[in-house]
């Protein structure tokens, strides 16, 4: 059987910092990690030098606490650690420890972004009965950033809609997805983007699941839908190309961890 390790978030800490405590620091978009193939998430004393005296509280998992904060890009790390972006360290580091890290980062980007006020460019401290910023001169709350976005599996028959952008890896296609507009639904959403995208109709978009990805701070909205209408046009200036597959002849898929990747093995 599979340990199970629970994770439950908190704002603030319940005793003092432990030598065990889970300590995920972040340059940029890398965390630091051991070198080796042993991925884990570090603990405060092994990486005792670096953690800034302020770090977020993210909770508790499987009784260790997880605090996270930036660090900058010009810190030495001491030999045995690199930083790593998060994204690959995806089945190389624990499930529970990655979607954790996850969650980690865009609290910490959070945290390091809105140390003043956007009203009045105040110092901001933390709250600790809420997740939010407030502003010491004028009481303006900044909260964690989270984007609503959009993907959806649209398919015509035995085939199904892929996309492929500049920045994916060479052959790799996947299901389109976008960011929702201010003011819309998440249905709207799926119809408009699949329009601007593919230049076609599709039917009502169902409800299929959703998924935290911290890259860089979305919530993306996962839906299917059915082609009701038009002959697919690429918009080149977002894609490199769109066309349905069947599959029998399938490009290179995302990578399991993503939505993208269970939206398309549902449908394999
Ligand atoms: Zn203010």
């Amino acid at each position: 059987m599979l340990a199970v390790m629970l994770f439950e978030p908190a704002l603030s800490r319940l005793g003092d910092p432990l030598d065990d405590d889970r300590v995920l620091l972040f340059v940029g978009n890398a965390l630091i990690v051991a070198t080796g193939d042993d991925v884990r998430l570090p603990t405060r004393a092994a990486l005792a030098d670096l953690v800034p005296p302020e770090t977020v509280h993210v909770g508790v998992l499987a009784g260790h606490a997880v605090e996270t904060a930036h660090i900058d890009s010009a810190t030495h790390l001491p030999s045995g650690w690199v930083h790593e972006p998060l994204r690959p360290l995806h089945g190389r580091l624990p499930e529970a420890e990655w979607a954790v890290a996850g969650r980690a980062f865009q609290l910490a980007e959070w945290d390091r972004t809105h140390l003043f006020c956007g009203v009045c460019g105040m110092p901001t401290e933390r709250l600790a009965d809420e997740r939010a910023r407030s502003c010491q001169q004028c009481a303006h709350r900044a909260y964690p950033r989270h984007s609503p976005a959009v993907i959806m599996r649209i398919t015509r028959g035995d085939e199904v809609l892929l996309g492929r952008s500049s920045h994916f890896p060479p052959d790799m296609y996947s299901t389109l997805a976008g960011f929702v507009d201010v003011g819309e639904s998440a249905e709207a959403a799926v119809r408009r983007e699949v329009r601007e995208e593919a230049g076609i109709e599709i039917t009502e978009p169902q409800w299929f699941g959703s998924q935290s990805w911290a890259f860089p701070h979305s919530l993306m909205l996962g839906f299917t839908a059915e082609w009701a209408s038009g002959d697919v046009v690429a918009d080149l200036t977002e894609l490199e190309d769109v066309q349905w597959f069947t599959r029998e002849r399938l490009p290179v898929l995302p990578p399991p961890a993503s939505i993208a990747r269970r939206l398309l093995d549902a449908w394999l």
